[in-house]
């Protein structure tokens, strides 16, 4: 053993972290004969700096990573960069940097600092977004999309941010005032003609969950999100016999439609608007295209109409109804037309009530008074039997649903129908810094794909990237020109460039083949390793990336090219840490905790052990710049411990067994916490079984076969929190090179088991029963445990005890 006496992690991080990359100790390769195991973390953007959120998502992930390859797994654990994108075009812009200079050079850096968590990250896989060869493969996906018919062209109004020169997809507006996520200017509406990705086709498909261990918050967002509803589409007409098709959820209430409403941009409204309300009509509209969809749908915001003097007539009774313009019926969600039945929804009850419509009750369920509608104080939601329903009326409750669509699909009137909220996905962006969109427009052919072999399309790199207003791909002299595929004529590439989720949706299939120039990935590669074993992220990603790559991999499983009901087959996402003020982390609140400086003065392991100890994963927590004292405390008391040569002394068996005992307590629940990532009690679990050991050392357990195997052991359970000391100790110590390919230890569960005594159990002085308890049982605890005793209860009838009396290790005593 050699002289060591000061735990160093300023040295001793450095030096492993050179000999497992120089030795390749995390390459992982296709071995048949082992069971693959794919643990994948969202990839990190290209911003520049890596921040202690990516810690807290990536190192506890890592443990298990390590964990699991110690249980005998063969794991892959790739990192690579999401390297497209507006904000590097953005940052690129305020330091004057071409975006591909700024970008590759914040990869440089966040490699570096990626290396110094020590994680066993495969770098031989690592992937980069921006590369050609990456988006190569990228441009082959959306053509193998456009060809199923699932990229399409619709000239549509947009969300564009004025600020980014850019549109934004649905999910890139966020909050009350629909500002841009990237830089917060509100956006505004823009007809422009644009790329889709056909999601909706795959709604259903999306909704099922059922071959994914996924959080039940995702799930929930996702369907949220999708926004499936059934219920009945309905053909009304205008009295000048224009068919007007609606959604509603509630075909029984149809007897009940007393007015229409429409969206104040619904192709009709021009032509049944009387010529005496056509001012009144256009001003409405005017107003109402200023403002937000989410204003506009706002469930506290007043309702206002206009009425069109236009007229329809209710179907199923012929009857005659007033047709209005509302800003709260939205062009973009169902047909953008409304049937209105305001004695049983209440957003259609407030309007009738504010502008003096009929009000006609159509539902009557058991439980509620028998209601006028000129009375009512409130619409009645509920499911009834239906009343005023022409021949329907009578109709009990739990029928009503399924009667009126047969009666509407009998007369032609309409038919059951879904609907759903889930838009297509737009993935044109008229900005430079993307994988360009391969198509061709020729003024004979129109749009056609860029043929495979000429792949990928080269982003140029001599453009002006500054503001101009325009994108820069139209503005460059020669780019854009080229020839059509199909007749060889003078033709001219599309200038957009895709949304970054769309080079998201697939790195983890590039991370298995990264050198492979044939197509995306190898079969033989995707055969082995898909799908994704354990996925592990942020929650801020389930309506958008998590939902893009579930559609991605369905619709080329669909085609061939994928395998399987879905790509990730377990999620899970951490929390976030805030600052220590318990706010958001920003520069502007000066709360940012910096990991490069916590390396630098308490070692990657100690930052690792903190942050898997310090919150529930899931959750996240506060920082706490003490805390972490207290995981380099333990680190230097683990060190001192095993490096400190202490004589073997003739310690006492009992001793020997209680040490065993709390060794295999531990391993089981260590083992266990990993599986269910309950990373903060694996860190106090070692925590705790190290005040044992330095206990059971005092009175001379050191030297020991027990003491031995315990330090062992100790060893192995540290290795995947805190790879670096272990190994560093793991050498010390004369074991062989490297701990990180020794087997997770097992359980021994006879050693674990509790020893048991019998306890007496007396009440008022006389025994009335024995009961079984672990050895060293507290006071309290054997107080509990005679206290449940079935013979004990009878006795307090239900009472509490006057008072308890415990012997430790023989008896207690209840006085009633
Ligand atoms: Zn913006
Ligand atoms: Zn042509």
């Amino acid at each position: 053993m050699s002289e060591l006496t000061i735990y160093n992690p300023t040295d001793i991080e450095p030096k492993w972290q050179a000999r497992w990359e120089k030795e390749g100790l995390y390459q992982a390769e296709i071995d048949p004969s082992r069971t693959k195991f794919y643990a994948l973390t969202m990839l990190p953007y290209t911003s520049g700096d890596l921040h202690i959120g990516h810690w807290y998502a990536m190192t506890p992930p890592d443990a298990r990573a390590r964990f699991k390859r110690m249980q005998g797994y063969n794991v892959v654990f790739p990192i690579g960069f999401d390297a497209f994108g507006l904000p590097a075009e953005n940052a690129a812009i305020k330091k004057g940097i071409h975006p591909k200079t700024w970008t590759y050079a914040n990869i440089e850096h966040m490699r570096k600092q990626l290396k110094s968590m020590g994680a066993m990250w495969d770098w031989q896989r690592e992937m980069i977004s921006s590369d050609p060869e990456y988006y190569r493969w990228t441009q082959w996906f959306f053509i193998q999309l456009y060809k199923h018919g699932l990229a399409y062209r619709k000239y549509s109004p947009v969300d564009w941010c004025p600020h980014c020169q850019t549109t934004l997809a649905r999910e890139q507006v966020q909050g009350e005032d629909r500002h841009c996520e990237r830089c917060d200017t509100p956006v505004i509406k823009k007809e422009l003609e644009q790329w889709f990705f056909k999601i909706t086709s795959y709604a259903d498909d999306l909704l099922d969950y059922s071959t994914i261990d996924w959080p039940e918050r995702v799930k929930t967002l996702q369907t949220n999100w999708i926004g499936r509803s059934e219920g009945a589409s309905v053909i009304f007409h205008s009295e000048q016999e224009d068919p007007i098709e609606i959604f509603t959820t509630r075909p029984d209430t149809l007897w009940g439609a007393t007015f229409m409403v429409l969206a104040p941009e619904h192709p009709l409204v021009q032509k049944i608007t009387a010529p005496t309300k056509r001012e009144a009509v256009d001003a409405y509209i005017r107003q109402a295209s200023r403002q937000s969809d989410i204003d506009r749908e706002a469930s506290d915001k007043e309702k206002t109409g206009v009425f069109t003097g236009g007229y329809a007539i209710n179907p199923v009774n012929g009857e005659r109804i007033p047709i209005w313009i509302a800003d709260y019926v939205l062009m973009t969600y169902g047909t953008g037309a409304i049937m209105a039945v305001p004695a049983h929804d209440q957003r259609d009850f407030d309007f009738a009530r504010k502008y003096g419509l009929e009000v006609r009750v159509v539902i009557q369920p058991a439980d509620i008074e028998p209601q006028e509608g000129a009375t009512m104080q409130a619409s009645v939601p509920a499911i009834g039997d239906m009343v005023n329903s022409g021949p329907l009326t009578g109709t009990p409750g739990k029928q009503a649903f399924s009667s009126a669509i047969e009666y509407i699909e009998s007369r032609g009137m309409g038919k059951a129908a879904v609907n759903y909220k889930l838009r297509d996905w737009l993935i044109s962006r008229q900005r430079y810094w993307g994988a360009p969109i391969p198509m061709v427009y020729c003024q004979t052919c129109g749009w056609n794909a860029v043929p495979e072999n000429q792949l990928p399309v080269l982003l140029p790199d001599d453009v002006e990237w500054q503001p101009t207003g325009v994108n820069p791909l139209t503005i460059h002299p020669t780019w854009k020109n080229t020839t059509c595929p199909v007749c060889g004529q003078p033709a001219t590439r599309e200038t957009d460039t895709m949304d970054t989720f769309m080079c998201s949706s697939w790195y983890h299939l590039r991370y298995l083949s990264p050198n492979y120039d044939q197509g995306p990935f190898r079969q033989q590669d995707y055969g082995y390793w898909m799908p994704v074993d354990n996925y592990t992220g942020g929650i801020e990603h389930a309506t958008m990336h998590l939902m893009y790559t579930r559609f991605f991999h369905k619709a080329l499983r669909d085609m061939g090219i994928t395998k399987g009901p879905e790509p990730m087959l377990q999620l899970r996402n951490q929390g976030i840490v805030l600052g220590e003020d318990s706010e958001k982390m920003s520069k502007s609140r000066g709360n940012v905790i910096s990991p490069d400086e916590l390396v630098a003065r308490y070692g990657a392991d100690s930052v690792r052990a903190y942050l898997m100890f310090f919150a529930r994963w899931e959750m996240g927590a506060p920082w706490s710049s003490t805390g972490i004292d207290g995981a380099y405390r333990w680190l230097r008391r683990v060190w001192i411990l095993f490096t400190d040569p202490v004589e073997k002394g003739n310690p006492d068996p009992e001793l020997l067994r209680a040490l065993r005992r709390k060794l295999h307590q531990t391993l089981k629940q260590v083992t266990h916490d990993f599986e269910v990532f309950e990373f903060n009690t694996i860190v106090s679990g070692l925590m705790e079984l190290l005040n044992e050991m330095y206990r059971a050392r005092e009175k001379g357990a050191a030297g020991t076969v027990e003491w031995n195997e315990a330090v062992d052991v100790y060893l192995r359970m540290m290795a995947p929190v805190t790879p670096h000391i272990a190994e560093e100790l793991w050498a010390f110590l004369g074991k062989p090179y490297s701990i990180h390919q020794q087997p997770w230890p097992a359980v021994d569960y006879e050693a674990a088991a509790d020893e048991l005594i019998t306890l007496i159990v007396q009440v008022n002085g006389k025994l009335r029963d024995r009961i079984q308890v672990p050895v060293g049982i507290s006071e309290q605890e054997a107080e509990a445990a005679a206290l449940q005793s079935e013979a004990i209860r009878k006795f307090l009838e239900g009472k509490p005890p006057l008072k308890v009396i415990v012997v430790p290790g023989r008896l207690v005593n209840i006085v009633v």
